[in-house]
């Protein structure tokens, strides 16, 4: 399934997944052109996700994935640690052979031999995780965060839709939570690096998009707070005003 023909700007429906495959595997949230698949879909076959932008974000039905993975350094920790929920059977079962590092067998604790730990980890990006997963069961978990998350895109997304200079890149449905992007809106197009510099006086960091899309992508993950959220509403309510004729 792809969304090629629109410029990725959508997630494909009505596609049929082939019962006579391995496995399904799907990338939850697309962060370089913002869209989302926000419910946990319905595989005939073992699904796969790649959640690495958007674990934690909302609750997630683990029970409908045979494994659901990623990197840790957007959502639960810094960079150097990597996440793996998988069901039991799934372990070992690959029939290719694999590099001892890279087969799950190997890291599993009730499977590695005598208990010990084949590398040495890096303690510090775990550690952090740690504290991180604390920090999320302390907001009140992932529902928490789902409300928090949902509560910090509409508000983005208000702005973007109310703002005559700004328009939404991604369709309305599939709009990620996480990645809100952006572009100047018809007519505007000359004012992109110009509101770039103003927003960047304002002290926000890093809305440009990504490098391949251009314009603009604020990247709200859990540790972004409303607060961040509002500033940079205010910073496009004030560009507009400063540009209205
Ligand atoms: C963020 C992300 C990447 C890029 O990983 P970095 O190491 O953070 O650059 C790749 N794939 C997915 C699905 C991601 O969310």
């Amino acid at each position: 399934a792809s969304s090629e023909d629109k410029n990725y700007t959508y997630i494909p429906k009505g596609y049929k997944i082939p019962t006579d495959a391995d496995y399904f595997h799907i990338t939850t949230n697309n962060t370089i052109y913002g869209t989302e698949i926000h419910e946990d879909i319905d595989s005939p076959i073992t699904l796969v996700a790649d959640m690495s932008s958007d674990i934690m974000s909302r609750p997630v039905d683990v029970k409908k994935y045979g494994m659901i993975y990623g990197g840790a350094q957007k959502n639960v920790g810094p960079a150097g640690v990597t996440f793996v929920i998988i069901r039991k059977d799934l372990i070992g079962s690959s029939e290719r052979p694999l590099q001892t590092m890279v087969n799950y067998a190997t890291h599993y604790p009730e499977e590695a031999r005598n208990h010990s730990m084949f590398n040495t980890p890096p303690v510090l990006p775990i550690f952090v995780m740690h504290e991180t997963l604390k920090w999320v069961k302390a907001q009140g978990g992932v529902e928490a965060m789902y409300k928090i998350n949902k509560k910090k895109a509409e508000t983005l997304y208000n702005e973007i839709d109310r703002n005559s200079m700004f328009v939404g890149t991604a369709v309305k449905e599939d709009r990620s939570i996480m990645n809100v992007c952006f572009v100047m809106a018809p007519g505007h197009e000359d004012l992109e690096a110009e509101f770039m510099a103003f927003a960047k006086e304002k002290g926000m960091v890093g809305i440009k998009g990504h490098r391949s899309v251009g314009g603009f992508r604020a990247s709200i993950y859990n540790a972004c707070p409303q607060e961040s959220v509002d500033a940079l509403v205010a910073c496009m309510q004030e560009f507009e005003k400063n540009h209205k004729k």
